[in-house]
């Protein structure tokens, strides 16, 4: 009798561990999957094994998930990619955005808002890059890219207007050490009436192997012009960041006169400059924004430039931005392609921000909430709006690292799946 039981045991448990091996990690029902790489906008089931996206069903039996997440009436997208965000949080006394306190770790707002990789815009230059890696990249959950700045130290406050420390080559030669971190260089605040940074920054993006630069255009006296640095000074594939952005130091895209946008960005965007909302502190204005929307001149990617000034003034954080647009009038698919795919090949990274199957498992589920919500900018304009986007659950390198209201059963995986999805984790390559 003893004996019955034992071999009961031992073969339940076999089955047991059959069954095992034939579940997928998650699986994700009824919800509706916005794709915008892949141009899938319909209602399918995904399932995730072994942090990767294993299929897209019409109905998978969820039977076979260990986790399963009831997405009824939510939309089920890639993980978000922003482009712009400050990561390198440290202790140095007056050193800002780098090794300072006015950089933030990333795994504290990314998953929270569906957002699963971020870039960092510049806060290290060749000389602080190691101590960013080693310091945020290294121990982050989000996958932590970055734009090296053309200053060698980054951005660190007035060091900034350093033109001697803007070494093409050095950074060039890091960018190129780190290219599977590394996706684009950066210029930021400069300023001077040169265009010394701003060649610099795209020589060092040439000898890096052609990767873009992001250029925020900082200030000058009397401004520079934009319409020169996007037709003679970038190339096609160079990004211009905080591009609703309207201050007086700095050219902007609408002309107030007329309230359109000025025809050479139109020829600018034919070109290949990109644009980037990057929307910060002060670089975002609803009066730049609102008439460019009209005249159909969306953003390529919305990015937030969080900060702990901005996520706690007129920008909030992602979804807040990507709200922003819709109430604009952008369509949540246009919101969604700027906040996934488009930005991954902006990056040259484009194996992100998709659900392809077999691409890494990153996804954010997304519910549209209904009410009464209020969207200001930073000069005090205010829309109104009945729509808000807000992250239900976000899934990152195959793992659930975010669940707002539970909808995953059961709500944590059983021991030994956790373990292995931990080693998932580890093996991601950044
Ligand atoms: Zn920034």
């Amino acid at each position: 009798m003893l004996k019955t039981y034992f071999l009961l045991i031992i073969l339940s448990g076999m089955l047991c561990r059959l069954a095992m091996a034939q579940s997928y990690d998650i699986v994700i029902k009824g919800g509706h999957i916005i794709d915008p790489k892949n141009n899938i906008d319909a209602d399918l089931d995904i399932a995730v094994s072994n942090g990767k996206i294993a299929l897209i069903s019409k109905d998978i039996d969820p039977k076979q998930g260990i986790q399963v997440v009831d997405a009824k009436g939510m939309y089920v997208t890639p993980g978000l990619i922003d482009i712009h965000t400050h990561d390198f949080y440290g202790t140095q006394p007056d050193h800002q955005y780098e090794d300072g306190n006015l950089g933030i770790a990333p795994d504290g707002f990314t998953f929270r808002n569906g957002v699963t990789t971020v870039v960092d815009a510049g806060s290290s230059g060749w000389r602080t890059f190691p101590t960013f890696k080693a310091q945020t990249i290294d121990v982050s959950k989000t996958r932590v890219l970055a734009l090296l700045n053309i200053v060698g130290e980054g951005m660190r406050g007035g060091y900034e207007q350093n033109v001697n420390d803007m070494d093409p080559k050095m950074t060039a030669l890091v960018a190129k050490r780190y290219k599977d971190i590394v996706v684009g260089i950066k210029l930021a605040h400069f300023e001077g009436h040169d265009w010394t940074p701003a060649d610099r920054a795209v020589e060092a993006g040439t000898l890096g192997g052609g990767i873009p630069v992001m250029i925020d255009f900082g200030g000058s006296n009397p401004p520079l012009s934009i319409e020169e640095l996007f037709m003679k000074h970038l190339r096609p594939g160079d990004i211009f960041t905080h591009c609703f952005g309207q201050l007086g130091s700095r050219e902007y895209l609408v002309d107030l006169q007329t309230n359109k946008v000025k025809p050479f960005v139109f020829e600018a965007r034919k070109r290949g400059i990109i644009f980037d909302v990057g929307y910060g502190g002060i670089s975002f204005a609803y009066s730049q924004a609102l008439p460019a929307m009209k005249e159909g001149f969306f953003p390529n990617s919305i990015s937030t430039d969080i900060h702990v000034g901005s996520m706690n003034d007129a920008m909030k954080d992602m979804l807040i931005c990507m709200t922003k647009f819709l109430a604009m009038g952008m369509s949540l698919h246009d919101v969604i392609q700027a906040s996934t795919s488009n930005p991954a090949k902006e990056i040259k990274r484009e194996e992100l921000g998709n659900l392809s199957v077999g691409s890494g498992a990153d996804v954010a589920i997304l519910s549209v909430r209904e009410g009464k919500f209020g969207l200001y900018d930073y000069t005090g304009y205010k829309m109104e709006t009945n729509k808000k986007l807000e992250c239900e659950l976000t899934v990152r390198a195959g793992k659930i690292v975010y669940d707002l209201n539970g909808i995953a059963t059961p709500v944590y995986p059983p021991k030994n799946v956790a373990r292995s999805k931990q080693a998932a984790l580890k093996g991601e390559d950044h």
